[in-house]
């Protein structure tokens, strides 16, 4: 049974997490929902798919009991290029000259690339950086099997370190064939997003489109933003996409840290100028992996996200090997929270949202709702939604009350977890009119599951006839 007085209002701003070998238990699990998670993502890199499996399996069951719509996101690792295999770790010396290779047989000091190409690829004088950009060589000659290179900033290297090639076109597929089998593992556990990284254009947004298609499924695909031909090609990406995602981690080797503010800003204007969800991901809380709490700077990251404008905010290794899991997403809650309630905000995404339609024409004619939201006496808006297309718009428009998708769509109630803003609620109704008995029923409902209570007025959105409309065409104040 839900405790109406205890059910506290949710943050506008969404949490994804990403769950690993510190948090893929039933405990964890349950405690990272209670904390105010609302996705979590998947990395296709670690683990097996046995493993992934089981832990879906208990995300949606812990989900289901505590009727809150997790959604789920399944991050394909894309065309990363790694180091070989290494007998023992070898540390490089800044000016010392050290020779790749992509031989199965190992001669000399050679030190092995799984990558084959990487020798057509990767031209003299080119960049390669190994393990998050720590290490930095520079190609010095190319010949047949092997790379000579210098190093200009040494340290450890250890096997199957990722590498990046910033200034290289790299010839590997977007989709790689591992990626391939994780998209139809995606449609057997009816995953609600799928990741896509290395993004170079939209092609590959629609070639993964095609591949979710051929097994029967209509995943949202997130474009994760991480190469600069992708930043080059941002609006055609986001047209194609469903979501986006900042990778920084990436985009921070491939583009250089300095880049990534400004970056992140463009992507998260035009993303939402496109009415589509955006996660600011990667360091957010880096220190944390380790420590109890953020540094200030990391605080001030998450905050600066947030002032953004973005939908969510992301954790890596912080919530999948770190010490602290629960500790991180409630820093993330407690910076949210700070921040959405402070005037500094309201204002800044009111500047945002002048600006947006600005820029926008598509959007203007779904302003008008929105503007009225905002001059009501309201708790919140309830928007009775089969699209989505209500809930989003008033999403995107920012409103100043909390949105509830009332649905009778399962799947979209977990899509829709991901954008600013919106609860959803799952409702098991096929028919729906503005009458007293209707919403009645869907007062029940709301005052049962959220932290709406009997008394409180909301504003009743819908597209009517419930089923077949995209526009908002109905509206009612209503008092639960
Ligand atoms: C990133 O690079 O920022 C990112 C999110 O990707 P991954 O964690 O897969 O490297």
């Amino acid at each position: 049974m839900f405790d109406m007085q205890t059910i506290k209002k949710p943050n506008n701003t969404k949490i994804v997490i990403t769950v690993g070998p510190a948090s893929d238990n039933h405990q964890m699990i349950s405690s990272l929902i209670d904390a105010g998670v609302d996705v979590f993502r998947i990395n296709s890199s670690h683990g097996s798919p046995e493993k992934h499996q089981e832990t879906i399996k208990l995300i949606k069951a812990i989900s289901n009991e505590k009727k809150c719509n997790i959604a789920i996101l399944i991050d394909l690792q894309g065309p990363k290029i790694r180091m070989g295999q290494l007998k023992e770790d070898i540390l490089l010396e800044d000016g010392q000259e050290i020779v790749l290779t992509t031989a199965d047989k190992i001669e000399n000091q050679d030190i092995p690339v799984d990558y084959k190409n990487i020798v057509k690829d990767v031209k003299p004088r080119d960049d390669i950086f190994i393990n998050d950009g720590k290490i930095r060589l520079k190609a010095d000659w190319v010949n047949n099997k092997r790379i000579g290179c210098t190093v200009i900033n040494g340290g450890i290297l250890s096997s199957r370190k990722g590498i990046n090639l910033p200034g290289t076109e790299v010839s590997t597929p977007a989709i790689t064939e591992r990626d391939k089998e994780f998209i139809h593992f995606a449609a057997q556990n009816d995953i609600s997003y799928i990741a896509l990284s290395f993004v170079r254009s939209e092609k590959d947004i629609i070639q993964a489109k095609q591949i979710i298609q051929s097994y029967g499924k209509n995943i949202p695909v997130i474009a994760k933003i991480e190469k600069p031909q992708a930043v080059e090609r941002i609006d055609e990406i986001i047209r194609e996409a469903d979501g986006i995602m900042v990778a920084r981690g990436d985009l921070g080797i491939e583009l250089s840290p300095e880049k990534v503010p400004l970056v992140q800003k463009m992507i998260v204007e035009k993303s939402n100028i496109a009415g589509k969800p955006v996660i600011i991901a990667t360091q957010m809380l880096e220190s944390m992996i380790n420590d109890p709490i953020p540094t200030r700077a990391e605080a001030n990251d998450v905050a600066n996200s947030i002032l953004d404008g973005t939908d969510a905010i992301m954790l890596s290794a912080e919530t999948s090997v770190g010490k602290f899991p629960i500790q991180a997403v409630n820093i993330m809650e407690r910076i949210a929270e700070e921040i959405e309630k402070s005037e500094y905000y309201k204002d800044s995404l009111k500047f945002l949202m002048e600006h947006h339609t600005d820029r926008s024409i598509d959007m203007n004619h779904d302003i008008a709702i929105s503007n009225l939201c905002n001059d009501l006496d309201i708790k919140a808006v309830v928007a009775i939604t089969t699209s989505g297309y209500t809930a989003t718009v008033l999403s995107k428009a920012r409103i100043k009350f909390p949105i509830i998708a009332l649905s009778n769509q399962a799947k979209l109630c977990k899509e829709l977890n991901l954008f600013w803003g919106i609860l959803p609620v799952y409702h098991d109704i096929y028919s729906v009119e503005f009458d007293d008995k209707s919403l009645q029923d869907i007062s029940n409902k709301i005052t049962t599951e959220t932290f709406l209570n009997k008394g409180d007025k909301v504003l009743f959105v819908a597209g009517l006839p419930y089923l077949n409309s995209e526009k908002t065409t109905k509206i009612r104040i209503f008092t639960l």
